[in-house]
Formats: structure tokens, C-alpha cells, sequence
């Protein structure tokens, strides 16, 4: 069987760059499984089934996470504000977080290129791959990752300030570690790395000598 990486942790803490570089020095192949809620929240957004206060009637939600197919195709408009939240609220149900259980599993066990499958969001190690072969809970502090999330967002042009940036993440934080159903806690045998203070090449060198170690 393919290895299987799972990485989890708040939002901005540099798991995705994390993720992304490590499947690539590995030829693994990878999940943002983050992706598949904010598509969700996008189709749903664009349907017009999200109500201004981003409430939603369950069943509208579900059968669009049912429908999604992966390789996920557009992802443009996926990485604003607006839909990290709006993702963020419907990740709360647990009846779409069911929907999309299997779809992630899948990947990981027939990665398309057949070696390996690092997938990163905020349930892998817990939920979705409890029995991966490295689980790594990516932390930063929370100045830190609004500073990084407002640098990737202006450079795409979104008009938004590093205080409203900073006040989005503490509450979809807030929001992920208290939900009910597979809330962001690291998993027991994760390892725990705090990136505040690491450049995203010294980070992706801690994780790839724990792989050499598997
Ligand atoms: O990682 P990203 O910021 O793209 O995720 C968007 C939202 O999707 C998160 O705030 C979280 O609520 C949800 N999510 C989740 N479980 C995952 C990945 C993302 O609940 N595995």
C-alpha cells in the first residue's frame, strides 16, 4: 500500500505550502481537502442556498457535496474571505462532512500516481486517515498567519485589511475547534510543529527527514 501523510492545523499556519512542497519532493500526490468544503460553499453561493446570515437548508448542502467529483475542476473565486467562511459553516454539519468521507479516503488509497497521497485540512489524522503513517499538526501564531494570509490575499488584489483578516481567522478558528463533529484538534500521535518563527523550506525539511525516519 501507497504511504499516506496526513497534515492538519489552523487556517494560514502553512500547512497547504507545507503540504503541497512535500507531495512534490516525494512524487506523492496531493488533497487540499480545504477545496472541497470552500466548492461546496462556492456552489452553494452561487445557487443562491447560502442566506445572508449563512444559514442553509442541510439537504440543498448535502446533495452538492454528494455531486462533487474529484479531480475538483475550476477552482477560481475558492480562496476568498467570504467563502473560507461561508465554507467554514457548512464544515460544521456533520451530515456534509459525511458526504465527503469517502471521496477523501479514495484518494488516499489509489493516489493517481500510485506512490503515495499527502492530503492536509483539519480532520485527516483524526478522522479521515486515523491510521496514516505520519500525522502532522501545523501551528502558527495567529498574528503571524493573518500577516501571511493578508500578503497572499493583496497580492491577488482582495481589498482586505490585516485587522479584518486577523478577525475572520480567530473566529473560523473558533468555529473549527469547537464544532461537534471532527473539530481541529491534533490527533494523539501527531507531531506538533509551531511554524511562527520557520521559513517554509525549514519547515519542509523537518517533515521530510520524519518521512526518511518511516
Ligand atoms: O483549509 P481551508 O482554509 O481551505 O478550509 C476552509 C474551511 O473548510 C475550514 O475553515 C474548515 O471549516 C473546513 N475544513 C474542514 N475539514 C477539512 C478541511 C477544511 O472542516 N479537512
Amino acid at each position: 500500500m501507497s504511504l499516506q501523510i496526513a497534515i492538519d492545523g489552523p487556517a494560514a499556519s502553512g500547512k497547504g505550502t507545507l503540504a503541497k512542497t512535500l507531495a512534490m519532493a516525494l512524487g506523492y500526490d496531493y488533497l487540499d481537502t480545504g477545496t472541497l468544503y470552500r466548492a461546496v460553499a462556492k456552489l452553494a453561493a452561487d445557487a443562491g442556498l447560502v442566506h445572508p446570515d449563512g444559514s442553509f437548508t442541510e439537504t440543498d448542502i448535502v446533495e452538492i457535496a454528494r455531486n462533487l467529483t474529484l479531480p475538483l475542476g475550476n477552482s477560481d473565486g475558492l480562496r476568498t474571505s467570504e467563502i473560507a467562511q461561508i465554507a467554514s459553516k457548512i464544515a460544521s454539519n456533520i451530515a456534509v462532512r459525511e458526504a465527503l468521507i469517502d471521496k477523501q479516503r479514495q484518494f488516499a488509497k489509489t493516489p493517481p500516481n500510485g506512490k503515495g497521497a499527502v492530503l492536509d485540512g483539519r480532520d485527516i489524522g483524526t478522522v479521515i486517515l486515523p491510521d496514516a503513517d505520519l500525522k502532522l499538526y501545523i501551528d502558527a501564531d495567529v498574528e503571524v498567519r493573518a500577516k501571511r494570509r493578508f500578503l497572499e490575499l493583496s497580492a491577488k488584489d482582495e481589498t482586505i485589511s490585516q485587522a479584518q483578516i486577523l478577525a475572520d481567522l480567530i473566529e473560523r478558528d473558533t468555529r473549527d475547534k469547537t464544532r461537534k463533529t471532527a473539530p481541529l484538534i491534533p490527533a494523539p500521535d501527531a507531531q506538533i510543529i509551531d511554524t511562527s518563527e520557520m521559513s517554509a523550506q525549514e519547515v519542509l525539511e523537518i517533515a521530510v527527514n520524519l518521512v526518511k525516519r518511516l
